[in-house]
C-alpha cells in the first residue's frame, strides 16, 4: 500500500493513562487543530497504573515524603527535591484548576479532596531527623505551614488511631501539613478523555494495540491491532508519544531509537491492606508517611492513609512489594524476558550484582505471611483488628535500569523521559513520584518535541494563560507562590476541609 493511504494525524498517544491523557488535553489546548488520536488496549483509560486502587493517590508535594529530604553526614538535610516536587504539583493544580474554570470538568471534588500529610517517626535517631528536617524545610516559603510536635495529646488529634496501645515510652513525633491532597487519577484521567472525546480531531480508541512502530520521513507508521475484531490498521504520525506505563520499555526498543538503547525494566509488583469498615475509616483523617526499613528501596516508604474514590473514603496501609515478571498488571509474565537485548543485558547483569539488598528485601516482603503484614501496620496503628483489613493488589512499577559508565549499570527509581533528537518520539520510563508531576513531565516533553511551537506567540501566550508561574518562579517568589496556590486553592475547592 502506498504511503499516502495510510490516515495521517499530528500525533499518536500510545496508552489511555494519566500521561496521555494530560499531554493529548496540553496539545489541544496549545493547538486546537492538531489531530491526534489516543490508543489504549484495554477496554476503557485508566485501569492500570492510573486506576485509584493501583495507586495511593497522594498528591506528592514533598510535604510528608520522609526521602525526598535526604540527610548528609554532616547531619543538614538537602530539601531540594522537596521543593522540586512541590512546586510542580502546583503546576499540576494550575493546570486543572485552568480546566475547571474553563467548565471542563465539573465538581473539581470528583478527583481533588484535601487531606493533611503528615510525617511519623520511631525512636530518638528518627524524632533527631525529622525536627531537623522541619527546620530547614520551614525555612522555605513552601513548607512555612508545617508543624512539629513530639507532644502525645496533639499526636492523637491529628491521627487518633494511631495513640491508642501505643507504648507510653516510645519516643514518637510527628509533622503535619493540612494543605495536602488525595487524588482519584483514575477519574481525573476519565474526565481528560472524555474532555477530549468531545473535541474535533481528537480520538480515543479503546480495545486497541499498538503492536508496530517503523520510523519514516514523514514522522512514524504505527500498526494497531483491534483485540475485538481482530484486525489491523495502520496510521502515520508526525509524533508519537509512548505513553504505555510500563509497557513504554518494550515500545521504545521497537522504535529502535539510539536514545533507547541500554534501558532496561525491573518490574516491581505492589500490594495493599485496605480497610472499608466506616467505624475505623471515620477515626483516620491523613495521610501519614514513616520511614522505610534500612536497605528497603524508596517505594516501599510505608504509609497510612484515608482515599476518598468515589465520594467513598477507605483506609489503605503498605505498601507491601512482591516480584512480578509482568510489565502491567493485565501484562504477561514474559514480559521482563522479552525485553533483554544484547544492549541492556550489561546494565542488567551489574544492577542484579550490585543491588543484593533489594533483592533480599524482595525476597522477604514476598515471603512475608499475613501476620507479619499485619504487624507492620501495628507500629502504625497498635489496636487493629485482622477482620477490619484485606489484601489488595496494587499496580506494577517498572524501575529504570539504565548505562552508567562507572557501575555498568544502575537502578534509578525516579522517571525518565527519553526523547529521540528530532522530537518525533518520545516515552516516559519509570514510576515515581508519578501521576502528580505529570504535568511537569508532559511540559518538559512539549519544550523537547515542539521547541518551534513553544516559541510561537500562540502556544507562548496559550502557556501563561495556563499556567500564571511555573515550578521555578514558584520555588524561588514567595509572593508569587501565595497568589497562585490561594488561586488554584479556590478554583480546586481545596479550601473547604472535607478533614477536621
Ligand atoms: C503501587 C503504586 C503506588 C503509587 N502511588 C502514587 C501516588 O500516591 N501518587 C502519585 O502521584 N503517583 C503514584 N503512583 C504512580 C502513578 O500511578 C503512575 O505514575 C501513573 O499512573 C502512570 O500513568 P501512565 O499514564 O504513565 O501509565 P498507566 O496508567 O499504567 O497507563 C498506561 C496505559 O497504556 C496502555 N498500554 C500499554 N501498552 C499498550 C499498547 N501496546 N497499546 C495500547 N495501549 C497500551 C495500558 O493498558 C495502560 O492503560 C503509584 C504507582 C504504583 C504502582
Amino acid at each position: 500500500m502506498a504511503q499516502n493511504d495510510y490516515e495521517t494525524v499530528d500525533a499518536v498517544l500510545v496508552g489511555a493513562g494519566i500521561m496521555s491523557a494530560t499531554l493529548a488535553v496540553l496539545l489541544k489546548e496549545l493547538d486546537p487543530t492538531l489531530k491526534l488520536e489516543v490508543i489504549e488496549l484495554m477496554e476503557s483509560g485508566a485501569i492500570e497504573s492510573s486506576n485509584p486502587w493501583n495507586n495511593a493517590g497522594t498528591g506528592h508535594a514533598g510535604l510528608c515524603e520522609l526521602n525526598y529530604t535526604p540527610q548528609a553526614a554532616d547531619g543538614s538535610i538537602d530539601i531540594e527535591k522537596s521543593v522540586t516536587i512541590n512546586t510542580q504539583f502546583e503546576e499540576s493544580k494550575q493546570f486543572w484548576a485552568y480546566l475547571v474554570e474553563k467548565g471542563t470538568f465539573g465538581s473539581p471534588k470528583s478527583f481533588i479532596t484535601p487531606v493533611p500529610h503528615l510525617s511519623f517517626v520511631r525512636g530518638q535517631e528518627g524524632i533527631d531527623f525529622l525536627k531537623t528536617r522541619f527546620k530547614a524545610l520551614t525555612r522555605h516559603h513552601a513548607f512555612a505551614d508545617m508543624e512539629y510536635t513530639e507532644d502525645r495529646a496533639t499526636m492523637a488529634k491529628w491521627m487518633p488511631l494511631m495513640l491508642p496501645g501505643r507504648d507510653p515510652k516510645e519516643a514518637i513525633a510527628a509533622t503535619r501539613v493540612m494543605a495536602g491532597t488525595d487524588v482519584n487519577f483514575g477519574t481525573l484521567t476519565k474526565h481528560l478523555l472524555d474532555h477530549l472525546g468531545t473535541q474535533s480531531n481528537a480520538k480515543v480508541k479503546c480495545s486497541q494495540k499498538v503492536t508496530g512502530l517503523k520510523r519514516n520521513e514523514q514522522g512514524w507508521r504505527v500498526n494497531i491491532k483491534d483485540l475485538q475484531s481482530g484486525g489491523n490498521r495502520t496510521i502515520q504520525a508526525k509524533f508519537v508519544f509512548l505513553g504505555a506505563g510500563g509497557a513504554a520499555l518494550p515500545l521504545l526498543q521497537m522504535s529502535g531509537i539510539p536514545e533507547g538503547k541500554g534501558f532496561g525494566g525491573f518490574p516491581v509488583s505492589g500490594q495493599w491492606l485496605r480497610c472499608d469498615n466506616p467505624d475505623v475509616v471515620k477515626q483516620h483523617e491523613a495521610k501519614v508517611y514513616s520511614q522505610a526499613e534500612v536497605g528497603s528501596p524508596p517505594m516501599s516508604v510505608p504509609h497510612l492513609d484515608t482515599r476518598v474514590v468515589d465520594g467513598k473514603k477507605s483506609l489503605l496501609f503498605g505498601p507491601y512489594a512482591g516480584f512480578s515478571t509482568k510489565f502491567l498488571r493485565h501484562g504477561s509474565v514474559l514480559d521482563l524476558p522479552l525485553s533483554i537485548r544484547p544492549g541492556n543485558i550489561g546494565p542488567m547483569l551489574a544492577v542484579a550484582r550490585d543491588n543484593f539488598d533489594l533483592t533480599r528485601y524482595l525476597i522477604k516482603e514476598v515471603m512475608q505471611s499475613d501476620e507479619k503484614r499485619l504487624n507492620t501496620l501495628r507500629g502504625f496503628y497498635p489496636q487493629v483488628k485482622a477482620e477490619d483489613w484485606r489484601l489488595e493488589m496494587a499496580g506494577q512499577r517498572v524501575q529504570i535500569i539504565k548505562k552508567d559508565a562507572k557501575h555498568g549499570g544502575i537502578l534509578q527509581f525516579g522517571t525518565e523521559l527519553v526523547a529521540a533528537q528530532d522530537g518525533t518520539i518520545a516515552a516516559l520510563l519509570g514510576a515515581s513520584p508519578g501521576a502528580s508531576v505529570t504535568v511537569s513531565i508532559m511540559l518538559d516533553l512539549i519544550r523537547r518535541c515542539f521547541p518551534k511551537q513553544v516559541e510561537s506567540e500562540q502556544w507562548r501566550s496559550k502557556l501563561n494563560e495556563i499556567f500564571p508561574a511555573m515550578a521555578k518562579v514558584l520555588a524561588s517568589d514567595a509572593e508569587r507562590y501565595r497568589e497562585v496556590q490561594a488561586r488554584s486553592d479556590e478554583l480546586l475547592q481545596l479550601n473547604e476541609p472535607v478533614m477536621a
